[in-house]
């Protein structure tokens, strides 16, 4: 009888975020979550390919492990690995799937994530509880936060991103199941909502945008607060800067990811968009919102990057007034175009690169913070001393308030990560 579970969940947000449904969905069936993987009936792997270690890692660990401990449970993988498409060998998701199935004899099933709901179903738990319609996208243990994924893959196809061969091509979520997923949520006493997406300002369905769903999610009743990640410059369109700049419910945060600051970069990237597009968005947001913050995502050392072209960068950032950079010093991914390009920036010089735009951001954001001492900003408190602010700020305060609630708190300090209040 089936009665435990292990999750085991390799790479980024998105995963986590699938882990959680996966996670919710059988907690539905009554199945406990066991930290210990030997004592659970069901493993649950939700894997990753954006590096050839990431796979590694899986493949690791049930090497690891003797071949008699897999005997009495039934290991699923799910995740990047389960439908990857391999460009070098040619191999669709079925077919390296049923590679995977040979190279690892212990895994029971491969099953592609957007068809999770059929986990119970295939592992026959029976009727304990009907999962059609009901929310699983989201983490119990924080009821506060919430993680809805808006989409899976990607059809972009940025040179250097192996994530459209990682995880395939772009599929939307249909709208009502993400609104039913949020409405279940914020009926639960959920606070904070987080769509996500690889380029989740892209989603559609039919000629009804993104900047529509967020509307709708908008319009459900209760008090909550709504953000996004990760946002592409050119599908940020004039009608989402109205819409969050203006609109309470919205967090006055947003990650915009540019990369480069160089047209001739971005054109190698197969970004599709110029810098002064992303310095447009940043000056229409700021003319609406000046507290607003924005974030943004760079690499450095992208094959033939100049001087001249990381100065491009560095000017954009400080020109924009960016607050937090998520910076990636290049590195080739195998299968992406990207990755028959010469790797030419030395190591040393990607480090230095990386130094310069860390020091210009921090100092950016240390005046800012220094600015917001003395003000008052809301802060919805997620654990008794531990909350975030409207603006996306981690906070800690001196005193202890009641989680699931807003309170309009003094700052009285910063650190490099965040505030004090
Ligand atoms: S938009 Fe993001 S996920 Fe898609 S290919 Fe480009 S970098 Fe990769």
């Amino acid at each position: 009888m089936i009665e435990t579970f292990y999750i085991k969940t390799y790479g980024c947000a998105m995963n986590y975020a699938d882990a959680n449904s996966v996670r919710n969905l059988l907690k539905k069936y009554n199945l406990k979550e066991l930290k210990n993987w030997q004592k659970a009936d069901i493993v649950i792997l939700v894997t990753c390919s954006i590096r050839q270690q990431a796979e590694d890692k899986v493949s690791g660990w049930g090497i690891k492990a003797q071949k008699s401990q897999f005997e009495d449970k039934t290991v699923v993988v799910t995740g990047c690995m389960a439908q990857r498409y391999d460009r070098k060998t040619d191999l669709t998701s079925k077919k390296y799937q049923n590679q995977l199935l040979d190279r690892f004899p212990w895994i029971d099933y491969i099953i592609n994530i957007k068809d999770i709901k059929q986990l119970p179903k295939i592992l026959n738990l029976g009727n304990k509880e009907l999962v059609e319609n009901s929310n699983i996208f989201y983490d119990e243990s924080n009821i506060y936060q919430g993680l809805f994924s808006t989409s899976y893959g990607c059809n972009n196809f940025c040179s250097y991103c192996i994530v459209p061969y990682a995880r395939g091509k772009l599929v939307n979520y249909p709208k009502e199941e993400i609104l039913n997923d949020i409405k279940e949520f914020v009926k639960n006493g959920g606070k904070l909502i987080t769509l996500l997406g690889q380029n989740v300002n892209s989603w559609k369905q039919e000629d009804e945008t993104f900047t529509d769903l967020l509307k709708e999610v908008e319009s459900i009743e209760g008090e909550f607060w709504i953000n996004f990640l990760s946002s592409h410059p050119r599908d940020f369109s004039d009608e989402l800067i109205e819409l969050i700049t203006t609109h309470d419910k919205f967090l006055k945060h947003c990650n915009i990811a540019v990369q480069s600051g160089s047209d001739r970069i971005l054109e190698m990237m197969n970004r599709q968009y110029k810098a002064q597009r992303f310095i447009e968005i940043c000056k229409k947001i700021k003319e609406k919102s000046p507290q607003f913050r924005i974030t943004t995502d760079a690499i450095v050392g992208f094959p033939t990057e100049s001087e001249e072209d990381f100065n491009k960068t560095l000017a954009l950032l400080k020109e924009c007034d960016i607050e937090m950079v998520y910076i990636g010093k290049y590195s080739p991914r195998e299968g992406t175009t990207a990755s028959k390009l010469e790797d030419n920036v030395p190591l040393k010089i990607k480090k230095q690169r990386e130094k310069k735009l860390r020091d210009a951001v921090n100092e950016i954001r240390s005046k800012k913070h220094s600015n917001l001492v003395g003000k008052e900003i809301p802060i919805l408190m997620i654990s008794p001393s531990r909350g975030i602010s409207y603006y996306s700020h981690e906070v800690i305060t001196e005193k202890k308030y009641e989680p699931g609630h807003i309170y309009n708190l003094e700052v009285k300090d910063y650190s490099r990560s965040g505030l004090k209040c």
